[in-house]
């Protein structure tokens, strides 16, 4: 049976706990060793540690330090591991915790994180989902059912000195191209909110100086946000330092492509079942610089999918040259003023696009100007016809059900 390594109480705080940690850092001690074929098991903290509440109110979205996330289970030790080696990670299956059957996704307040949306939708709001075994339903969001592919958010293994260093320098020199945008265009160290394991004193004092914040996805993997992550997944890390050091948190129980409600997926605290393995020099023999998966066996078998097309012209009407981010945003809008006609309120539709298994697809980028890109919505995941007909649509959603909205205070 697999030995469960970390356990977390979701009655305390994260930062009571030693065996976890929210900054990436080369000198973050193991919270525990491993061999090569050893299977394991790491409890997780939501990536909020949980501040987000389980009720009817987007008030804890809205007033989130920010600084506080990810809180990562971990670093994992593994015996043998070095530099430029391959960690092979198995996720054998993935679950949510028993005391805590239920998930969130938010909007955050376009002072305080903002999202992919942020300009349409600038005011906190959240959505509660309860699990039903592999199911999710919203008290939130009616007339939406579908089978969770459940995944880790964020997984990676420790950056080296010089990796972390480049990282720190890099994003911020970026961040003095524009030092006053709102939301940040990325975020410093910060040590008042680093929690480093067991660290204390002098030694955590420089350790959250430099440690590199968890929000992007960086060469080792990190907060990459892969819905296809998920349980049966095999994933080749880069080693960067002896035992590797691997850690996770930020469980999804389902996320649509591109996370763009940022807040995220739906966002739980759950258990990673795992094993690991090396290969020894791999980095190099397979010229790898990011790390590669194999997806899993068994993913929810939507096959029926409604796909909206956006193309790199923005909201204003102004050209932009073969950007694909302004394309899916495109796509994701055009998303939403169609599912608006069944009766959603728009932040509904945003949330279901955020959550369900939508898929998105760079569809082509080589047609100056204009970048095309695609959003996939499973028709299967709703309880009524989505599809166009000559009928028109029918508004199934009356609106008497409405996500919780928090007004801006700052
Ligand atoms: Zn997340």
């Amino acid at each position: 049976m697999a030995e469960t390594l970390i356990k977390v109480d979701l009655t305390q705080s994260p930062t009571a706990n030693e065996m976890i940690h929210n900054r990436w850092h080369p000198d973050i001690p193991m919270a525990c060793w491993v061999k090569p074929g050893d299977e394991f098991i790491l409890e997780t903290f939501d990536w909020t540690g949980g501040f987000i509440k389980n009720n009817d109110s987007a008030d804890d979205v809205r007033d989130i330090d920010l600084s506080t996330v990810h809180y990562l289970s971990g670093p994992v030790g593994v015996k043998g591991a070095e530099p430029g080696d391959l960690l092979v990670v198995d996720l054998l299956d993935i679950g949510a915790k028993p005391d805590s059957l239920w998930g969130f996704n938010g909007f955050f307040s376009k002072k305080n994180g903002g999202g992919f949306l942020t300009d349409h939708f600038p005011l906190a709001q959240k959505s509660i989902w309860d699990f039903h075994g592999m199911f999710t339903t919203s008290r939130h969001v009616p007339g939406v059912q579908f089978a969770g592919l459940i995944h880790p958010g964020l997984i990676g293994c420790l950056p080296d000195k010089p990796m972390l260093d480049m990282w720190n320098k890099r994003e911020i020199d970026f961040i003095a191209t524009d030092p006053d945008r709102v939301p940040g265009l990325a975020n410093p160290p910060f040590a008042p909110t680093a929690h480093l394991g067991k660290l204390t004193g002098d030694a955590k004092a420089k350790v959250a100086a430099e440690g590199a914040r968890t929000v992007p996805p960086r060469e080792h993997g990190g907060n990459c946000d892969i819905k296809d992550l998920s349980r049966g997944s095999k994933i080749f890390f880069p080693v960067y330092v002896d035992g590797a050091g691997l850690s996770v948190g930020d469980l999804h129980f389902s996320q649509g492509d591109g996370e763009i409600t940022f807040c995220g997926a739906i966002e739980m605290a759950g258990w990673v079942h795992m094993r690991v393995n090396l290969i020894k020099g791999g980095m190099a023999k397979y010229g790898i610089k990011n790390p590669i998966f194999k997806p899993s066996p068994i993913t929810p078998t939507y096959n029926d999918y409604l796909i909206f097309e956006g193309i790199s012209v923005d909201e204003h009407g102004q050209q932009h040259y073969l950007d694909v981010h302004v394309a899916y945003r495109q796509a994701c809008l055009n998303a939403i003023e169609y599912l608006k006609k069944f009766g959603y309120s728009g932040a509904q539709a945003y949330s279901i696009l955020g959550t369900a298994p939508v898929q998105g697809h760079i569809s082509g980028v080589v047609d100056v100007p204009n970048a095309c890109a695609t959003l996939w919505i499973p028709t299967q995941i709703f309880d009524f016809d989505i599809n166009p007909s000559a009928a028109g649509p029918i508004k199934h959603i009356d609106g008497s059900i409405q996500m919780p909205l928090s007004p801006d205070l700052k």
